[in-house]
């Protein structure tokens, strides 16, 4: 899998490519804006990391001139704390996702696979964990030999926990990514459809729970077989 990386600070471009070849991504690095739209325009990722303030082109002019020109490729922005507005923009310029910095190594990977995953690359796998599997084409979670249908949001907001391995899910990423970015009225339909997924998981006698960790968000756990 190749992955085009783009950010101007040399130290942080060359740790993110450092981490992603350790995980036997291909990776080519750009380090400014220009450069990295001439990347993408003329080389096939299979994800972009987009930096939002560049030199010589800023990342979401980066990002608009792709989508006008039908380059699809994920595209995962990089944004400061203090941009919230131009992770807004982004999203509507067609970015897939956003990671403020500082992020961890975890959260970048985890974000990454999410990516590849919903363009179809791995889309065969069924995610596991612990003694349960995520059925994707049925929507439903097996447990040996049990299985129970979720519903769409049951199932969103489970792809979401086992796609981040038991790394934490935070209440905003749910929201963002199931209800939408600037949605602060579902945060309760959040800890009500963690209840279903916990009574289902009850149901099949998984091993597998939902923990949640005050104030931040959810993680699963579960023994590994
Ligand atoms: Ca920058």
């Amino acid at each position: 899998m190749k992955i085009l990386v783009v950010e101007d600070e040399i130290g942080l471009a060359d740790a993110i490519g450092a981490i992603l070849q350790k995980e036997k991504y291909t990776v080519d690095i750009a380090n400014d804006g220009k450069a990295g739209l001439e990347n993408a325009l003329t080389d096939e990722y299979d994800c972009i990391i987009l930096d939002i303030m560049l030199p010589k082109m800023n990342g979401l002019d980066v990002l608009t001139y792709l989508r006008v020109k039908d380059i699809e490729t994920p595209v995962l922005l990089l944004t400061a704390k203090s941009e919230i507005d131009d992770k807004i923009r982004g999203l509507d310029c067609g970015a897939d996702d956003y990671l403020t910095k500082p992020f961890s190594t975890g959260e970048l990977l985890a974000r990454i696979r999410a990516m590849t995953r919903r363009k179809g690359i791995t889309v065969d796998i069924n995610p596991k964990f612990g003694d349960i599997t995520l059925d994707l084409k049925k929507g439903e979670i097996i447990c040996g030999t049990n299985s129970i249908v979720l519903g769409r949001k049951e199932f969103q907001m489970m792809e979401l926990l086992m796609s981040n391995s038991g790394q934490i899910v935070t209440k905003e990423d749910f929201v963002r990514k199931i209800w939408g970015y600037d949605d602060d009225s579902e945060y309760n339909n959040v800890e009500v459809y963690i209840s279903f997924l916990r009574k289902k998981l009850q149901t099949l006698h998984s091993n597998v729970q939902i923990k949640t960790r005050r104030s931040i968000g959810y993680c699963l756990e579960g023994e590994k077989f």
